[in-house]
């Protein structure tokens, strides 16, 4: 399986070549030649599957430059019980991503956050992480990953890579800006190979100093800097197992359809959706939930894309979908505008000078329906009332994320189709908002309880990117 890029200039490349990589060379984003094909047998043969077996089954599709028993072992060693071990109370932690049923059959919420950050996110990076060390092992190279967070992305790459040889983590977090649960989880971790970096200021000044960092093309060489971000292939394709997963596990039968309702910010865990359905996989809609941050809705409804500036972005209960462009977005409209890439490129030539393009009138946008998508919005009053909602009727606590998905799940469902919704979070990971909803605290899995207590390991710094870089450079130097 070949790679190319959506913006059509860039040489097609194999799954290795990009796994450490970000854009394409032409400032496109990868995706494979073509979708493989998933046959009815092959289907059949696929619903009673355990997860890991599933995951072989589906990324050797995607994969072809690792042997195929090295992958299995990979698969086998990411998703076992207890990587993925803090399930709901009566789930089976061997299932992954076990269905917690809110009305049998009819509705459910497909748990994606059992991995050790309790957020979906450990879904993929757990895999990356293992896939990442076999790589550099191979072929005898490091990497130093530098990224910043406002908390789910940073600590799933930080559990992945933890230990990992070839690897470290510099990881910029704003100082006292998280969570004590979040500063808790990250900062706990007393690994040699992880970094954290509390930098006094924003999330947005951590950004600003990664972008430095990046741009200083002698150094990034120099040092090997890498990252991890939501547009790398390999996060997506290792996405594309639960829906699968959850097909079989929602359904009785591959006649059936089903419909998944995904809370959405950078669009990376409902493009794996997209793909999957392109496969093959029977799904009915994909239901796209977005926060205020509506940019996604707007487009679902209106043919208009518009990323936001970051003045107009909000922030909010569901934080990790405060987006104010939804940077996998491209992969689906490279799909759209029937893998066009000179069509990409003149409409992000737009994008990239900060503006917006519409395909309302297009021909493109009149076939949208093929692909199955629709949206709708969520905001601080709705997450609420759907959090006392699902408490009351269904005796469950959904996170803020969660709950935006099941806020539209609610408003949009077929009553003749069953709906899962993509569970993104644990309720744990955002108590203050959980407590404003039911006026108490969530339950914290089992073993996560005096997380804070826990001693933690973090280096506070100005916003300065040259002191940044110069501790790389020691780390790094001294081996
Ligand atoms: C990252 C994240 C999302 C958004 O996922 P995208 O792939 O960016 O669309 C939703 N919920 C939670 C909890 C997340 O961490």
């Amino acid at each position: 399986m070949r790679y190319i890029s959506t913006r059509g200039q860039s040489a097609p490349q194999s799954f290795c070549d990009i796994l450490l990589g970000g854009l394409a060379p032409d400032g496109g984003l990868y995706l494979p030649e073509r979708y493989p094909q998933i046959s009815r047998a092959e289907l059949d043969a696929w619903r009673t599957l355990s997860y890991a077996e599933l995951a072989f089954a589906i990324l050797s599709k995607f994969i072809d430059d690792i042997p195929a028993a090295d992958l299995k072992a990979i698969c086998d060693k990411t998703y076992t019980a207890e990587v993925y071990g803090y399930v709901r109370d009566g789930a089976k932690a061997s299932d992954i991503t076990p269905v917690h049923w809110l009305e049998p059959g009819k509705l459910g919420l497909l748990e994606l956050s059992n991995g050790p950050t309790l957020a979906f996110k450990d879904m993929a990076m757990q895999l990356l992480g293992n896939l990442f060390e076999y790589v550099l092992d191979k072929r005898g190279e490091q990497i130093n990953i530098l990224g910043a967070t406002s908390g789910d992305t940073g600590s799933a790459a930080e559990y992945a890579m933890r230990g990992k040889h070839g690897v470290r983590v510099f990881m910029l977090s704003p100082h006292g800006r998280m969570s004590a649960f979040q500063r808790a989880q990250m900062y706990s971790l007393q690994d040699d190979n992880i970094f954290n970096i509390a930098v006094r200021g924003m999330f947005d000044d951590a950004q600003d100093v990664v972008k430095a960092v990046s741009n200083d093309h002698a150094y990034k060489a120099k040092y090997k800097i890498g990252a991890v971000n939501s547009i790398n292939w390999g996060r997506v394709a290792a996405q594309v197992v639960y829906y699968f997963k959850g097909y079989f596990a929602g359904t009785g039968s591959n006649d059936e359809k089903l419909d998944f309702v995904v809370p959405s910010g950078n669009f990376g865990n409902i493009c794996a959706g997209h793909i999957a359905r392109q496969m093959g996989l029977p799904v009915g809609r994909l239901i796209l939930a977005t926060n205020e941050n509506d940019v996604l809705d707007e487009f679902f409804r209106t043919g208009v894309y518009r990323p936001r500036n970051t003045a107009e972005t909000h922030a909010t209960s569901s934080p990790s979908m405060d987006i104010s462009k939804a940077s996998n977005f491209e992969r689906f409209v490279f799909d759209l505008v029937g893998r066009d890439g000179a069509k990409v490129r003149e409409l992000w030539s737009k994008v990239d000078a900060g503006g917006a393009f519409d395909l309302s009138g297009s021909a493109e946008f009149a076939g949208i329906g093929q692909y199955g998508f629709t949206s709708g919005s969520s905001n601080h009053a709705d997450r609420l009332a759907t959090i006392r909602r699902a408490d009351t009727d269904y005796a469950t606590v959904v996170d803020t994320h969660t709950a935006d998905g099941l806020k539209v799940a609610l408003e949009q469902r077929d009553p003749t189709v069953t709906t899962l919704v993509l569970e993104t979070a644990q309720p744990a990971k955002f108590e203050e908002t959980i407590v404003e909803a039911l006026g108490r605290k969530p339950a914290r899995p089992a073993g996560l309880e005096n997380i804070e207590a826990l001693p933690q390991r973090v280096e506070v710094m100005d916003v300065d990117a040259d002191a940044i870089k110069a501790l790389i450079a020691r780390v790094v130097d001294a081996g």
